[in-house]
């Protein structure tokens, strides 16, 4: 494969942005490659600026769940555009997805619009600060709710891939109000509430995680999880940043039937544009300027054309009567494919599925916490990496991500990517 011209640029970028990136695990590090320029994307498809074309199974980390440049979002966000990008005003489209938000997740009666996930998350803990009047929260190994100072510590992701164990420039006195507990282990979780009577605000969880590769909560661990909120006073916050509208239309909360104080958005509900959200009961929502006090603002918040992106991918979802089963069964498929053609190779691993999101791990090991994620042989899954890109399959470039399937996935592309994965992975146990 020829990646000479992304080559030249990456080497152009470190001239002038920190590892010549504006997001750190765009930079392929971890698979010791060069990343690549991307000069356009269709469908389920994407193309190199050297003409490579690949199957692509990160959809932007998430929210290309009708794959790339959907007609119908392209028009909306071309319509829209011509009327003006930004006004710092209100515009009715801002009404019309705080609308159908509600109508998909219940647990929503007051939502607030912003423009990336980790200003949601963020909005979402001074909130729950407010309203509790308390000022710890508690969070879990290997979960990742954005880069805000206070969710930094033991964060998953893009902080273990690069291997660094917390950021420097968070303050001790912001690091100490973050509680780390395990993933999946209700007992770590008492332990630290036991130990910090009536001072938790807030409990913050991926229900389904996709931060540290895909790990799904188990049920009874979250319904533990709400009845030890409620009954600390203490506020559950779904971080559906990732799940929401990804895993059903109402997100990891319907299929576990669990309804959190708070929940926060971002990834899909901006259709590829920078949009974020969080919401829930309107006695806490209500306490959000200018309504109540606690200050939070935006300059393009609610802005036209992410709305627009946003509203239309909505409405796509919400008019295709069988869509998060169809999206299943291309899932489901997959899935079952790699199963096999992992078991014709002498190789440990252990595939996590939910929905549409999936984590090849290479260990043999139960991965159900981020103990248990890093247990993964991660120069094994840089050979992985590296086979399947040169086969026309691109994968996050981390262990430590979810896969995410479109439904603009065809059978023909999952039957090449059963085709590549076969190749590669008889490569990786070969080597
Ligand atoms: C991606 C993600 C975030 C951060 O969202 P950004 O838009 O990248 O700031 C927060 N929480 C979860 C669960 C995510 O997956």
């Amino acid at each position: 494969m020829n990646t000479s011209k992304s080559s030249k640029l990456f080497e152009e970028a470190q001239k002038h942005m920190p590892g010549g990136v504006n997001s750190p695990v765009r930079a392929f590090k971890s698979v010791g490659r060069d990343p690549l320029y991307i000069q356009s994307a269709k469908g389920a498809k994407m193309t190199d600026v050297d003409g490579n074309e690949f199957i692509d199974y990160v959809g932007s980390w998430g929210p290309m769940i009708l794959g790339h440049a959907h007609e119908r979002v392209i028009e909306a966000v071309r319509e829209t555009a011509l009327s003006g990008t930004s006004f710092g005003a209100s515009n009715e489209r801002e009404i019309d997805l705080s609308v159908l938000i509600k109508k998909f997740v219940p647990s929503i009666e007051i939502v607030r619009m912003v423009n990336s996930g980790t200003e949601a998350t963020m909005s979402a803990m001074r909130l729950a600060r407010a309203f509790t009047e308390r000022d710890k929260i508690i969070k879990f190994e290997g979960c990742y709710h954005g880069h805000g100072d206070s969710f930094l510590s033991k964060a998953g992701s893009g902080v273990a891939t690069l291997g660094l164990p917390d950021s420097p420039g968070v303050t001790r006195s912001t690091a100490k109000d973050t509680l780390n507990a395990k993933y999946n282990n209700i007992e770590s979780v008492y332990d630290l509430i036991d130990g910090n009577k009536d001072r938790i605000a807030a409990i913050f969880i991926e229900p389904v995680a996709g931060n540290m590769g895909c790990v799904t909560a188990e049920k009874d661990f979250l319904q533990k999880l709400r009845d030890l909120c409620t009954s600390e006073r203490i506020l559950l916050v779904f971080d559906e940043v990732m799940t929401g509208f990804r895993l059903a239309k109402g997100g990891a909360q319907e299929i576990y039937g669990i309804a959190p104080d708070l929940t926060t958005f971002g990834k899909i509900i901006g259709g590829g544009l920078p949009v974020g959200a969080y919401g829930g009961h309107g006695d806490i929502m209500k306490m959000i300027a200018p309504s109540g006090s606690v200050y939070q603002a935006g300059t393009l918040s609610g802005n036209p054309l992410a709305m627009a992106a946003g509203l239309e991918t909505l409405k796509i979802i919400d008019e295709n009567e069988g869509f998060y089963q169809k999206l299943e069964e291309k899932s489901c498929y997959l899935a079952e494919t790699i199963l096999k053609a992992i078991q014709e190779v002498d190789l440990d691993y252990t595939l996590n599925r939910a929905g549409s999101m999936f984590t090849l791990f290479f260990t043999g090991q139960k991965v159900v916490d981020f103990d248990t994620a890093k247990t993964s042989d991660t120069k094994k899954f840089a050979r992985y990496f590296g086979a399947m890109l040169e086969l026309g399959i691109y994968l996050p470039p981390s262990q430590f991500e979810a896969c995410f399937v479109s439904m603009a996935h065809t059978e023909e592309d999952l039957k090449e990517t059963d085709r590549a994965m076969r190749t590669a992975l008889k490569n990786v146990s070969d080597a």
